[in-house]
């Protein structure tokens, strides 16, 4: 495993990633410089008819050498950061010379096929949280994991055991950690759904207090109180906690159900954190996301 650390971390210098948040532009500017395409599986259908590649369909992403083109192909609806994750993979397969057999990264050898597996899984491991800068940070659970990289759930989980586990070194350790600690921020800025969230806990205990008040202020005034209590779901709504908004396989800005950049693409729910990612359409929010 030293040798995936080390390519890896000589990835990331060649590349200079130091934003371990990558956002769907410099996500493609990568793979442009690599010289690789990428299509969702949407997208890439003819290709997929053409050579028979249906059956790697059930995989998160393949690629394929067509004549001259090389192409990453992906699942049309991965969350941004899995996308991130498998593409990732993907440059693992590339980035190591791993054999092609079909797709890339396969073997004849099943035993090599699964031990490429695990290598392109590293790999990506690596560029998305690298061991040393989190060392660097101090990181002792997967929340701060969660905070400093774009990993989550089971991802972050796995980076925490490796940085428990490992005691490999690599020559360029430190050179990542500075460069990237340089450029992330110490805390990484929350989404405003936090504060979004804190104000509906909040509203239902003020509402409390108000309604508390009223019945000492008199009876009388107790049942009305009541009565406007529908106001408040309301006013929560208001808020547009709800509102889903829509990606594209390929786009770089979220935008709202119906608009016209979504008709020729499959549209994308995306909500929460993963909306960081992207910017807001000009014709969905002409003010601004
Ligand atoms: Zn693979
Ligand atoms: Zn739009």
């Amino acid at each position: 495993m030293i040798c995936i650390i080390r390519l890896a971390n000589q990835f990331i210098l060649r590349e200079n990633i130091t934003n371990l948040f990558f956002t769907p532009k410099s996500l493609r500017e990568l793979t442009d410089r690599l010289g690789y395409s990428l299509l969702s599986y949407t997208e890439g259908q003819e290709i997929i008819e053409h050579q028979s590649l249906q059956s790697y369909t059930e995989k998160k992403a393949f690629t394929v050498f067509v004549g001259d083109a090389r192409i990453i192909l992906y699942q049309d609806n991965l969350s941004f950061s899995e996308k991130v994750f498998v593409i990732l993979h993907e440059i693992g397969h590339i980035e190591l010379e791993h054999t092609y057999f079909g797709i890339l990264g396969k073997s004849e050898d099943s035993a090599q096929s699964d031990a490429q597996e695990q290598e392109a899984d590293a790999f990506a491991y690596q560029v998305m949280a690298p061991l040393s800068f989190l060392r660097r940070r101090g990181v002792s659970d997967t929340e701060q994991i969660k905070e400093l990289t774009m990993l989550s759930g089971d991802r972050a989980a796995h980076v925490l055991a490796l940085l428990h586990d490992s005691t490999i070194r690599d020559s360029n350790d430190a050179l990542v950690a500075r460069r990237i600690s340089r450029a992330m921020p110490r805390v990484k800025k929350r989404c405003s759904a936090a504060i979004i969230f804190a104000v509906i806990l909040a509203l239902p205990a003020l509402y409390g207090i108000i309604s508390f008040v009223g019945t000492f202020a008199g009876a009388d005034e107790a049942l009305p109180t009541q009565i406007n209590s529908p106001d408040l779901p309301d006013s929560v709504q208001s808020v547009s906690v709800t509102e889903t908004y829509y990606v594209t396989a390929q786009g770089e800005k979220y935008h709202r159900a119906g608009c016209r950049y979504l008709k020729n693409s499959t549209p994308i729910p995306v909500t929460g954190d993963e909306l960081q990612y992207y910017a807001p359409c000009k014709i969905c929010f002409p003010n601004g996301g």
